[in-house]
């Protein structure tokens, strides 16, 4: 993928002793053929690798101390800025804001409205209603229906109904009448760009008038995306992009090319089916993402939003007072996993997403641990010396697991208690500290 390639091109430039102007000239090569691989459009790699090396030139990389690091600087501040600089906002100045979703069927709108209204709701403190305007398939409507469930939110659809210009501006009355203000309007896609879909979004989009029209693209069908974009920004003038699919092994490409394109911010991402797999784009993240610094900083805001500090005060005092057991083990599994998905997480540390990209990671990478300690007695969770070879045989069979894989968490149980114990010792109050406490 991209960040695989361009650690390549850098390392062309670490593998010399001195930088030459002819091995930076090889580098941004790299560094282009890379973007070409990612579906970045040939003229803005192109363009983008001549700017990077023209201010390469100017900031004398040549004659620095560090000349792999400053090219890496200026890769990617160039990329950040290709990308659109700052953050950009969502408009919610409507009584009631209309958001109104466009893009091509399987792109994720339906998805993405769900989520949209989840984070306005759980974040922004506003209350959304979704409105079903794909009136072509009934499983479309039920669709809607199951997301607005999921999340709470009450979804709008007129199941007879044929006209989604109509369908769209009731909504509106009705989330007045109810007093909601926001109304995520989500719309019929087709497989390709045609004529019948564009003159329905546009009837659409002319009604009702929306503070934000949001175009949805799969950030896996690469260069198409960016001739999508171009026509649905041709018809609708959209005022956003949003990036689906950004979990797995996804090119970046897109956002580049997209941006560049149509000039229209990239707003939100989403990157897993969940209601709660949406983030905020960040240019200066995704060009750092991109170019397989991890995004660190996405890290550790997930890990602050989640980490409950009063739980960690308690658990620091148990680890002081020798009484950490199976079960606090159990709490600390819950907070992690409160964090996401363990592949994002993984993916957000730098080094690790290439050093981790053979280990097959499961979603529920913790389940075997979680079935096998809920299988012990209270008693033998706070002291897990009493367990025995009997009942060891018996907590695999509870668990649905092997002896072998009880032995080995009780193995990791032991070596963990004792670096902790270890950590409580002078010297130790330091590496706590480190770790974040
Ligand atoms: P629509 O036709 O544009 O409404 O697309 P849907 O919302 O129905 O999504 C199409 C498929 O893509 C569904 O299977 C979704 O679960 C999946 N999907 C949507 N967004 C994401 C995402 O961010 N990541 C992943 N992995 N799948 C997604
Ligand atoms: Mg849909």
């Amino acid at each position: 993928n991209l960040s695989d390639k361009l650690d390549k091109a850098f390392h062309i430039l670490k593998g010399h002793g001195k930088i030459t102007e002819v091995n930076v000239a090889e580098t941004l090569k790299e560094v282009r053929r890379a973007l070409l691989d990612a579906d970045v459009n040939f003229k803005i790699a192109k363009d983008f690798t001549t700017k990077v090396k023209e201010k390469a030139i100017g900031q004398n990389v040549l004659t620095t101390l560090q000349p792999g690091q400053l090219l890496v600087k200026l890769v990617k501040d160039e990329l950040t800025e290709l990308m659109g600089g700052d953050v950009a906002g969502i408009n919610l100045s409507g009584n009631p804001t209309v958001i109104l979703m466009s893009g091509l069927q399987g792109s994720g709108k339906t998805t993405f409205s769900g989520k949209l209204a989840n984070y306005l709701k759980t974040k922004k403190n506003k209350k959304p209603l979704l409105v079903a305007c794909d009136i072509y398939r009934p499983a479309a409507i039920k669709q809607l229906h199951v997301v607005g469930e999921a999340i709470g939110v009450d979804v709008y659809s007129e199941p007879d109904n044929t006209n989604p210009v109509i369908i769209a501006q009731n909504a509106i009355s009705f989330a007045k009448h109810q007093g909601l203000n926001v109304v995520i309007i989500d719309t019929a896609g087709r497989l390709a760009v045609d004529e019948a879909m564009m003159t329905e979004i546009s009837n659409v989009h002319k009604a009702i008038q929306p503070q934000e029209t949001l175009f949805v693209v799969d950030s896996m069908t690469g260069q198409d995306a960016v001739n999508t974009a171009k026509a649905f920004n041709d018809i609708l003038n959209f005022d956003g992009v949003i990036l689906t699919k950004l979990d797995g092994d996804t090119r970046g490409g897109a956002a580049i090319s997209i941006k560049t394109v149509v000039n229209k911010p990239i707003k939100f991402v989403g990157t897993g089916e969940k209601m709660d797999a949406i983030d905020v784009f960040y240019p200066e993240r995704m060009a750092e993402r991109i170019l397989g610094m991890g995004d660190v900083v996405s890290l550790v805001e997930k890990a602050q939003e989640h980490y409950d500090e009063e739980e960690a005060r308690k658990i620091q005092k148990k680890i002081a007072k020798n009484e950490f057991g199976f079960d606090d083990f159990l709490s600390q599994i819950q907070q992690v996993k409160k964090m996401g998905n363990m592949k994002d997480l993984v993916g957000m540390i730098p080094g690790a997403s290439k050093a981790m990209k053979d280990v097959q990671i499961e979603d529920d990478a913790f389940k075997h641990i979680e079935a096998i300690i809920h299988s012990m007695t209270p008693k033998e969770r706070s002291k897990p010396a009493i367990i025995d070879v009997k009942r060891k045989a018996r907590i695999a069979k509870g668990s649905g697991t092997k002896v072998e894989q009880v032995n080995q968490l009780m193995k990791q149980f032991e070596q963990m208690s004792k670096m902790m114990k270890m950590m409580q010792g002078p010297g130790g109050k330091n590496m706590m500290k480190m770790m974040g406490n």
